[in-house]
């Protein structure tokens, strides 16, 4: 079994304490990259180890091979099957996984522990079980890199005679995008927005473009040629996905790589993963394995795809050509989320927006920290940008090369804006523009006894590392919620870690501590820790 990082300890840790305390339905979101199969396999064993059962459902039959082949990786291999025929059948077995289509037709079988693998896609089968099938003992484990469909926290929050604190749907966010780039576990991204396409008469359909209408729209005018364009002039024949509308959009789009004598693959969910024999034709077509070989091997250049969930999730692209326009900040998170996998010589991954996705809604980093909790409600999230602390990026006007809008000189081309002022330029301040928003921490909400004893666990953890007074936790914790923590806290175990959020509400404790002290008197002998 693989070693957690740091971080994945830290997120374990919190859902332990989290089911310590009985809550029962918690989604834990961890961007794609971050190894959430491996978190999920430590919870897997975890349950294991103490003689409990565990489901874990897929949304879709064709995932099922490759999650039981990431539990075998991982050393769990006292693993069943449920579906029809699987020669893994095995109801003997503590770990059944099963697919949401397999469930629906089935009761659900008994198990001590549940594990959601992509909860955000919500299936009304979940709801069935989440009330009445398991009872509310049973924990319910959603994972997501996305968890922001619409009423997920309400679809979590249980039973109404359980108490408020219980019912609050709970959100553990594991580690952010711009967390993880900045560990270098995630590419880092540079965007340049090509073509503005005019969308004025597509409706809005659930949330999200009308999907036909949306089609015609990207083909109309010069759009289809222009991302073709675009590609060839500044994609430096990178391996590249490419992110059509529909089935029509994308052949079109294919079509125009390949007449200006780029190699290209269409794939969607359909494809097999085995070379299939066209009846009508007796043509041979690629399969996915086929398409991902020719990928690597450069015979293919640009695959044009529909739809993002089940592949891809392992090839190596460094570029996205995306002409899908969406509202949905899943979909747009997921889209980005598939180029920036990191790979040797890949220094960053190269996106060209023909959809005015970062237009929308902003660049992905500002939009997964954006999110405070599970959605709860008819009113959608995020009506407006500027409301959810989002700050949309600017595009340059001479080389459309997308940076935050703190900042005013291009770091593509170099094109600073005329801004009239009377403060001159200061040729030195160029160096620190770049094209990387500021990590915003993951916003934490300490109302409830659970949040509060995490925050005093993670305190006393920080105090013991530091070597400082058994009392510190007890104090800080006081500056911050208003009133000594419970008596019983104290027998709480420390924090296996210490999450980003506390870490700088400590940090910047520490900086207004040692400022407010600045002109006083020489204190002593007791010396604040100051910037630890
Ligand atoms: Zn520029």
């Amino acid at each position: 079994m693989r070693k957690l990082r740091e971080d994945q300890e830290w997120a374990l840790d919190q859902l332990r304490t989290h089911i310590a305390a009985g809550h029962r339905r918690i989604v834990m979101q961890a961007p794609t990259g971050y190894g959430k199969t491996i978190l999920a396999s430590a919870v897997v064993s975890g349950a294991i180890k103490k003689s409990n059962r565990v489901l874990f459902t897929v949304p879709a039959v064709s995932l099922i091979d490759q999650t039981m082949e990431m539990f075998y990786q991982q050393g769990i291999t006292d693993v069943g099957v449920i579906q029809a025929h699987h020669a893994m059948t095995n109801w003997d077995q503590p770990v059944q996984i099963a697919s949401v289509q397999t469930l629906m037709k089935r009761t659900m079988p008994e198990c001590d522990i549940v594990l959601v693998d992509e909860v955000h896609r919500w299936f009304n089968v979940y709801t069935k079980w989440l009330d009445y099938t398991t009872g509310w003992q049973c924990p319910v484990i959603g994972l997501s890199a996305t968890p922001w469909s619409p009423s997920l926290g309400t679809y979590f929050a249980g039973p109404r005679n359980y108490a408020d604190e219980d019912r609050k749907p709970c959100l553990i966010v594991a580690s952010t995008i711009q967390n993880l780039i900045d560990e270098g576990r995630l590419s880092p991204f540079r965007v340049f927005a090509s073509s503005h396409p005019d969308l004025s008469d597509v409706s809005t359909v659930a949330g999200d473009y009308h999907e036909e209408q949306l089609s015609k729209a990207m083909q109309r005018g010069t759009l289809v040629g222009d991302a073709v364009e675009t590609w060839l002039r500044l994609g430096e024949n990178r391996p590249t996905f490419c992110y059509a509308v529909d089935r029509a959009h994308a052949m079109h789009l294919k079509e125009k790589f390949e007449a200006a004598g780029v190699p290209c693959a269409y794939q969607d969910g359909n494809t097999k993963d085995a070379d299939t024999r066209n009846k009508a034709s007796g043509l041979w077509v690629d399969g996915r394995k086929t398409i991902r070989r020719k990928f690597h091997d450069g015979e293919i250049k640009v695959v044009v795809s529909v739809g993002t969930l089940t592949t891809g999730v392992d090839w190596d692209v460094r570029c996205l050509s995306i002409c899908r326009p969406t509202k949905s900040d899943m979909l747009f998170t997921q889209i980005v989320g598939r180029g920036l996998r990191t790979a040797e010589g890949k220094a960053d991954c190269l996106i060209l927006d023909h959809s005015d996705n970062h237009a929308r809604l902003g660049f992905v980093t500002s939009i997964d920290v954006s999110y405070e909790g599970l959605h709860v409600g008819k009113t959608p999230m995020h009506s407006n940008r500027k409301d959810d602390g989002i700050r949309l990026p600017k595009e340059c006007p001479k080389c459309a090369f997308l940076r935050p809008p703190t900042t005013p000189t291009c770091p593509a081309c170099g094109f600073t804006a005329k801004v009239v002022s009377t403060v001159e330029a200061q040729a030195g301040e160029l160096r620190e523009l770049k094209p990387k928003p500021k990590p915003v921490p993951v916003p934490r909400d300490l109302s409830s006894t659970v949040e509060r004893e995490i925050f005093f666990r993670e305190l006393k953890a920080h105090g013991i590392a530091k070597g400082y007074n058994a009392n510190w936790a007890a104090n800080v914790y006081r500056e911050k919620i208003g009133s000594f923590p419970p008596a019983h806290f104290k027998w709480l175990d420390p924090a296996a870690g210490v999450s980003p959020w506390t870490q700088n509400w400590i940090t910047s404790r520490m900086i207004a501590y040692a400022r407010s002290k600045r002109p006083a008197p020489r204190v002593f002998p007791y010396r604040p820790p100051t910037l630890l």
